[in-house]
């Protein structure tokens, strides 16, 4: 490896594109003449108003992003949209939310402090490893939108099928699954997602939204929680995180080079399934979730002893793999491979886990 760099399997702040890392670091001193760094302009500067549009169009032409649809950059991670969906959109005060995982869950916990909260549908009697039916749902008329988490980033599980909301809005939290497959924008009146985990640097969220949905009649919300607020500004009602946007349309732009998200989803799908085939054939290790709704970002596995769970993390530490470790709430172990993780990186990862195994 050209600059002597790890495998990193961490779940966010996670891996980004050697080629993008390369042009950040190319552009540092001097940014294409401008004299000075992107950390060191103005937001309202033309050449900054340039990255900022670009970034926008990018994504719009990756995603293909209906004109309908405003493309908000926020900060405050996709955390602080927890609280701001049902804010802007609770016109009942009522909202359907699914629980597959720690995400749906942090998020129902701040909806409740906004308005009635009915979880429609819960895979926690098994401990969050599939996705529950969602084809024919309770949903009353009145309800605001349907909520779901489209990757759990902990779990591992993520909906291959969108639920049936039954003409009611849907918001989807896609951070860990951000531009990994191409995504049908207008099935949702709300996509959003944190950007630390396939994008880009940590501390942006960006929101698409069906303006419809962005409403005026909010003026008691403080000013910052309100969506027309940001969407009326151009993302730009206070200082934005210039630099992290500047670095995400960097990845926008090399997605667009290497074929957009059918070809992204392309190598996901490859990627994971080395992974996947492993762990199906193991004696030792296992995935714990059902394989129809299997994550191709994030793979939870165990051995089914926690001591040896802890001895398997050290062996891939040492032999150069990072952050194998499962989140504290669940254990075990689980690799991330988002988008930039090369399929190189799976396959090695897989050699050490073979090795572990033939010696164990
Ligand atoms: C990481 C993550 C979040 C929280 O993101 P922050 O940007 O840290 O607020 C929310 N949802 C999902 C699915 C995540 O993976």
């Amino acid at each position: 490896m050209k600059y002597n760099r790890t495998y990193n399997f961490s779940a966010g702040p996670a891996t980004m594109p050697e080629e993008v890392l390369e042009e950040v670091r190319d552009e540092m001193m001097n940014y294409r003449g401008s004299g000075m760094c992107v950390m060191e302009m103005s937001h309202r500067s033309k050449v900054y108003q340039q990255i900022i549009d670009e970034a926008e169009q990018d994504l719009r032409d990756l995603m293909g992003i209906p004109d309908n649809y405003k493309v908000l950059f926020i900060q405050g991670g996709a955390t602080l949209q927890f609280s701001m969906i049902p804010m802007n959109l609770m016109k009942n005060g009522k909202a359907v939310y699914i629980e597959t995982g720690t995400w749906s869950k942090k998020a129902i916990a701040e909806a409740k402090k906004v308005g009635e909260v009915i979880v429609a549908a819960s895979s926690k009697d098994k401990n969050y490893t599939y996705i529950p039916d969602c084809s024919d749902l309770d949903i009353p008329e009145d309800t605001d939108y349907v909520y779901i988490c489209e990757n759990e980033t902990i779990h591992g599980v993520t909906w291959n099928k969108l639920p049936n909301t039954k003409g009611h809005v849907l918001v989807s939290d896609q951070s860990s699954m951000f531009l990994s497959k191409p995504c049908n924008v207008s099935d949702y009146g709300i996509i959003y997602g944190g950007v630390q985990k396939n994008i880009g640097p940590a501390g942006l969220a960006i929101v698409i939204i069906r303006e419809d949905l962005i409403r005026d009649d909010l003026t008691d919300l403080p000013i910052y929680l309100q969506y027309k607020t940001h969407a009326d500004n151009g993302s730009m009602y206070n200082t934005p995180n210039c630099w992290a946007i500047y670095v995400c349309g960097k990845v926008f732009k090399y997605l667009k080079k290497i074929g957009g998200l059918e070809e992204m989803e392309k190598i996901n799908i490859d990627k994971a399934k080395v992974f996947y085939d492993f762990l199906d054939q193991s004696k030792l290790f296992k995935g714990t979730v059902v394989p129809e709704d299997r994550s191709l970002m994030n793979i939870p596995f165990v051995t089914g002893d926690p001591d040896l769970d802890a001895e398997v993390i050290a062996y891939t530490k040492k032999a150069g793999f990072e952050n194998l470790k499962g989140h504290k709430s669940v254990g075990g172990l689980r690799a991330s491979i988002y988008n930039a993780m090369p399929k190189d990186g799976v396959v090695a990862l897989v050699d050490c886990l073979k090795k572990f195994e033939a010696e164990h």
